[in-house]
């Protein structure tokens, strides 16, 4: 057997008593022609191992270089260096690949985000992006944990679509037509009878509209899943292709909604908290590290562990639509025309004015509620009693500091009649689709749900400025590269 190792983190965490034990790994450095610290993915930490002097070959100890991937075997001893405990000196040393010092792009010094990005099928070897990745792993499995244990189903909506009906963003056009000899119908359209599924398909902007169906029968779920929008936004919160999760639960209202959205947000932090310690102070200190770049007015007051402890510890604030206007209309900001965009009731919120009351008014995450029909989607919840020209519909948007929304939600409009007159206002098509509308049909129920932009809370956690490093691959506009 081949694979009898053990992974670096339980090994330190081991106590040094003379036993055998193997190791595999990448060098990360090599010092003296004795000293090795090598790292095997496991943690952030390195093991040292050491080369008994005269004990091996100098073709094996040249071939020793960053990166080659080392077998070792030897005893664990303690260790007189500092900052570790234990040590291996080896008795075996082989190496599985050897490593082109020279051509290797990761050299043992600090290199930029930017850099790194264009070198993302390596970077996963820097400390930097070792931690953030194991993080988001953490943040994926809490999740999962959070649903499972509340009794929510998983369910996997589907991929391609197509309805085109959802309005959440641009879609990636699916298609297997030829691009010079287009099918043409008799108006000259393409003719998308001929495509594969014979119409016109999409990927997923959203998997909610199925995800509803699985809640009215189930009563909860919850997806996890890719989706895929074809914005041109190139900021450092949009991706082209990003991971969403979506709740929908039967027999729930908005302000259920709210409160189960908080207690999520708040359970990841937790969970990561409590299982990626090591790697969350590593975090904080580079970002700390960055902000000493910025100046003074630019830095967070707070870093990141305290912020997330914060966060913790500390409702969030729910305010309606119309709350958040007025303090924008009120605010030192919008007096001193600081914002660039117009502040007055039915704008959709510009991304200064969302961070202006998260970041500098109430300086904790916001939850905006009851937007403005006009600007939300057919499906949500219109609100009764509201004064006419002042329509709004049971939305709630969380908002977090240096993200913005973190969270888009709803109660979902469970009238049928209200659903579809909603529909015919907004021109999406009823027929096209006829098998969502039979969930009003058919022993209809108040539900609601919410989707949670799986990078951003990656962002949020781990402190990272740029949506580009908490995905491995980021899809942006002309970026495809891996
Ligand atoms: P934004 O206004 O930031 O573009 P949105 O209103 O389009 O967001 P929703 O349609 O409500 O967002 O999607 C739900 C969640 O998915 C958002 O709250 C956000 O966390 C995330 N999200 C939306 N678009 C993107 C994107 N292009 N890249 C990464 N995450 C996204
Ligand atoms: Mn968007």
């Amino acid at each position: 057997m081949f694979n009898k190792r053990i992974k670096i983190k339980e090994l330190l965490a081991a106590e040094p008593q003379q036993q055998q034990v193997t190791v595999m790994g990448w060098v990360r450095t090599f010092r003296n022609n004795q000293f090795v610290a090598l790292n095997d993915g496991s943690t952030n930490a390195n093991l040292q191992v050491v080369l008994e002097l005269g004990k091996f070959d100098e073709e094996l100890l040249k071939r020793i270089t960053t990166s080659a991937s080392l077998k070792v075997t030897g005893t664990v001893i303690p260790s007189l260096g500092k900052g570790q405990k234990l040590e291996v000196k080896a008795e075996t040393v082989e190496i599985l690949g050897d490593s082109d010092a020279e051509a290797y792009p990761l050299q043992p010094k600090k290199h930029s985000l930017e850099f790194l990005r264009e070198i993302a099928h390596l970077r996963f070897r820097t400390n930097t992006f070792g931690a953030v990745f194991r993080v988001r792993h953490s943040i994926a499995f809490a999740i999962h944990k959070f649903f499972n244990d509340k009794g929510f189903v998983y369910l996997h909506t589907p991929i391609i679509t197509a309805s085109d009906a959802e309005g959440a963003g641009e879609m990636f056009r699916v298609s297997t037509l030829p691009f010079d000899k287009t099918p043409r119908d008799e108006n000259g359209a393409v003719n998308f009878k001929e495509d594969f599924f014979g119409r016109a398909t999409n990927l997923t902007v959203s998997g909610q509209l199925e995800g509803e169906l699985g809640a009215t029968a189930f009563g909860e779920i919850y997806t996890f899943g890719p989706t895929f929008r074809a914005e041109n936004s190139n900021t450092a919160r949009h991706l082209a292709e990003f991971w969403m999760v979506e709740p929908e639960m039967a027999f729930c209202d908005l302000e259920d909604n709210m409160n189960l959205a908080e207690e999520f947000i708040k359970y990841i932090i937790r969970h990561a908290m409590e299982h990626n310690r090591e790697d969350l102070e590593f975090l904080a200190q580079r970002l700390a590290d960055e902000e000493k770049q910025l100046p003074q007015d630019k830095r967070s007051e707070m870093g990141l562990l305290e912020k997330l402890e914060f966060v913790l510890n500390n409702h969030f604030e729910r305010i309606t639509y119309t709350e958040a206007i007025e303090i924008l209309l009120q605010s030192p900001a919008y007096k001193k025309k600081k914002f660039q965009y117009e502040v007055k009731w039915g704008i959709d919120m510009q991304s200064e004015h969302e961070r202006y009351l998260v970041e500098k008014h109430f300086k904790k995450p916001v939850i905006v509620t009851n937007y403005p029909a006009a600007i939300k989607a057919f499906y949500m919840r219109q609100d009764d009693g509201c004064e006419p020209g002042r329509e709004t519909v049971a939305a709630m948007d969380i908002l977090a500091p240096g993200i913005g929304e973190i969270v888009g939600g709803s109660q979902r409009e469970e009238r049928q009649d209200r659903l579809e007159q909603r529909m015919k206002e907004m021109h999406v098509p009823a027929e096209e689709l006829w098998w969502y509308l039979d969930t009003r049909r058919f022993g209809t129920v108040p539900h609601a749900g919410f989707g949670l932009g799986f990078e951003r809370m990656v962002q949020f956690v781990t402190g990272m400025g740029n949506i580009r490093d908490v995905i491995a691959f980021p899809r942006t506009p002309k970026n495809c590269e891996f």
